[in-house]
Formats: structure tokens, C-alpha cells, sequence
């Protein structure tokens, strides 16, 4: 059915790959980044019998401190990465920012989930934007923006407050500047300018929320419950299980994010952040942005549900059926950023609380070093 969004958009290498035989225990996982997702993807492939190589440039990387091998090296390293190649059964990533030409390279010697063509989406905004509208899904408005003039002529269709963001290389607020009036603009484009960018309508949102979402190599497809996240200098602080939106919004969050994973043909897991915005007429849905990944929201789930996302994204990169999830209750996760985590906080000792420390060698501002979560209210 030709413009049905919800068709999967396959290719061929991908229509092999859902035929491909699943991966059996003591099989090896590899994964490209070292950092936190890494570490806990690797984790919970543990604990289901399967083993993971990291693939990391950074020799301190806290993923490599719970893997049984390893490699160091350049993503441009190519005889590095045929090595790995030959020492995985499939191969994943913890982060989008993987280089086209190093998935594609891999790509051509091991299944690697999910399809690197997702990459090339998700790794500009602007490409992801035109993907969603294709889509009919709703975004804050935006337009791609090369020049000063061109920045101007934007902000006089759009108006202000805007913000102004890279296409490329965006995350927890870097490569972002607020333009609140006329004055912000020589600033913003100062600092992000040279680049290419994208001037996106601010959006008065009531919350915001994300959806976790696991689409496993049949094509089936199980989310968890809607998360409500507040962040905090552009970073996630805080995330709220069950998210407080009426019952019609939830069933609608799920739906894009079912949508979105089902036209890339998407295989692992895949997080989905969405802005709630209330107006005169209700509630309705804006999509921020798509991580093509596990993504810090879902981390409640370690503790939280009988599966978490990373047993989620290892069970669909292994060709292993999805879990269906069960919550415990409302949950709380809270990151630990920045400082040294105070390991004699009281707050550690509360009741239903379990921590999660990353093993981090230097803290510095702004850097994820651990995170807590919190059995809020039990389920019965
Ligand atoms: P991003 O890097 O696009 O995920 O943005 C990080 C955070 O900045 C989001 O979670 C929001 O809190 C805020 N933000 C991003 N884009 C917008 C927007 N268009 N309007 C209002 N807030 C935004």
C-alpha cells in the first residue's frame, strides 16, 4: 500500500536479516561505544548467557570494566573492525553518532542491529524532522537555517522565543541555543553558526514524556509504560512512572512510537521523546526527538520491570522473543550528574531505593555518573 506510514520500509539486506537464524547462548554480542548504555547492555546480556565485545576509541571507557574482550581503537580503524567483526555474531550500538562508514563496513560482514540506514535519519535533525511530517506525525516547527540571513529571515516567519540547534552531533542540550528576543540572536549564531542548522519554534509544553519501545526481528513490537522526564540545564534529571497524562495521550504516544519503529523496520530498542501541550481544544503530542537506542529514560526498567530495556534490546538484537513487561509500581529514577556520587546519602538507604554507579574514572560537570531508583508505590 504505497504512503501507508505504518508500512515498513525494508530493505533487502534487512528482509535477510529477519530470516536470519537466532543466536544461541554463549554467543558473542558486539557493541560499538563504551559508555554507560554500553556498560548495561553488556550486563544484561550477562545474565542472559551471552557474551559482549566493546568496540570503543576511549581506553577508559566504563563499559570495558564489565566485558570479557575488548577492543580499543579508531571508528576509522578498519583492520580493528574487521577483527571485531570476526569475533561477533552480531554486533549493536550504544550511541547514533556511529560513523556512516564504519557501519557500513561492519554491516557488510555481520548482522548489526538496528539497520545503520536508521542512522543516517536520526543523525540530523533536519532529516529526522522531514522524516516524522512524511509520517504525519507532530513536531514543533522548524526550518533548516545555513546562514545569518537566512537565520533572520526564519526567526521573522517564526518568531521568538526559538531555538537554534546543530543538525548534527546534538545531545543533552549541546549544540542548542535559546533565542528569547532580537538580542540573543548575533550570540546564538556566534556559537553554533558555520555549522548547519535548525531554528525549531519553542514549545510551551505542560511535560514531557518518552516512550521505550522494543521491536524484535518478526516485527513484533512491545513498548514500555510511558515515562514522564524533567530535565534540568537540558539534561534528564528526574524520570516518573507512570507519566500523569490522561489515558487518550498515552495510547497516542504509544502509537507514534509504534509508528516510527515499524517504518524503519526497526530492530532492538528505540526511544521516542515527546512534548504534551495543552491548549484551548486539549492535549495533544509534539515528537522532539527519536535516540535510536536505550535511552536514559527507560533506565527505571532495570529496577522497575520484570525486563529492562537493555534485556529488551538484547533479546531483539539475538533474534530472541520480546518480554512483556510487567511494572512494579510507580517508579522514580534520578540521576546522579556531575559531583562525585555521595555514597553516604541517607536518601541511599530509603526504602524501595537500588543505585547504580558507572564506574566513571573523573567526574565532571554535567556527566552521568550513576542514577537511582526508586520503588515508589508497589504494584498489587
Ligand atoms: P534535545 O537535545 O533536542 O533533546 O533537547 C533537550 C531538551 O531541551 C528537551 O528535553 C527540552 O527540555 C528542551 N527543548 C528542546 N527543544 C525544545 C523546543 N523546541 N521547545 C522547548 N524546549 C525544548
Amino acid at each position: 500500500m504505497p504512503g501507508d506510514p505504518n508500512r515498513p520500509i525494508q530493505s533487502n539486506i534487512s528482509r535477510n536479516k529477519l530470516h536470519m537464524r537466532h543466536i544461541k547462548p554463549g554467543a558473542t554480542i558486539g557493541i560499538l561505544g563504551g559508555g554507560q548504555l554500553g556498560r548495561m547492555l553488556a550486563m544484561a546480556a550477562a545474565r542472559l548467557g551471552l557474551q559482549c565485545h566493546v568496540f570503543t576509541p576511549e581506553p577508559d571507557a566504563c563499559a570495558l570494566q564489565v566485558v570479557p574482550r575488548r577492543t580499543v581503537a579508531s571508528f576509522s580503524d578498519k583492520a580493528a573492525l574487521r577483527r571485531f567483526a570476526s569475533d561477533c555474531d552480531v554486533i549493536t550500538y550504544e550511541f547514533e553518532n556511529v560513523p556512516a562508514e564504519t557501519a557500513a563496513l561492519l554491516a557488510s560482514r555481520k548482522p548489526l542491529f538496528p539497520d545503520p540506514r536508521v542512522l543516517k535519519t536520526t543523525q540530523d535533525r533536519l532529516i529526522e524532522k522531514n522524516f516524522l511530517q512524511a509520517l504525519g506525525i507532530a513536531t514543533a516547527p522548524f526550518a533548516p537555517v545555513e546562514t545569518a540571513a537566512e537565520l533572520n529571515q526564519e526567526i521573522d516567519s517564526m518568531g521568538l522565543p526559538a531555538i537554534l540547534k546543530t543538525r548534527r552531533f546534538g545531545y543533552d542540550g549541546k549544540g542548542q541555543a535559546l533565542i528569547r528576543n532580537r538580542k540573543d540572536v548575533a550570540p546564538a549564531w556566534q556559537r553554533l553558526g558555520g555549522r548547519p542548522c535548525l531554528l525549531e519554534g519553542f514549545v510551551k509544553f505542560e511535560r514531557e514524556i518518552s516512550v521505550i519501545v522494543a521491536r524484535g526481528r518478526d516485527g513484533k513490537a512491545i513498548c514500555f509504560d510511558v515515562t514522564e522526564n524533567k530535565h534540568r540545564h537540558h539534561i534528564l534529571q528526574m524520570s516518573l512512572v507512570p507519566a500523569r497524562i490522561p489515558q487518550q495521550i498515552d495510547a497516542k504516544a504509544r502509537r507514534i512510537a509504534f509508528r516510527i519503529a515499524n517504518a524503519f523496520d526497526y530492530v532492538g530498542v528505540l526511544a521516542v521523546e515527546m512534548f504534551v501541550v495543552r491548549n484551548a481544544r486539549g492535549r495533544t503530542l509534539l515528537v522532539n526527538e527519536i535516540a535510536p537506542r536505550v535511552h536514559n529514560s527507560g533506565h527505571w526498567t532495570i529496577d522497575g520491570a520484570s525486563a529492562s530495556q537493555f534485556e529488551q534490546h538484547i533479546r531483539a538484537v539475538a533474534g530472541w522473543p520480546l518480554s512483556k513487561p510487567i511494572r512494579h509500581g510507580t517508579i522514580r529514577m534520578e540521576n546522579l550528574i556531575g559531583l562525585e556520587p555521595d555514597t553516604s546519602s541517607k536518601r541511599l538507604a530509603a526504602p524501595g531505593t537500588a543505585l547504580h554507579l558507572y564506574g566513571k574514572v573523573a567526574a565532571r560537570p554535567g556527566r552521568k555518573m550513576g542514577h537511582v531508583t526508586t520503588i515508589v508505590r508497589v504494584a498489587r
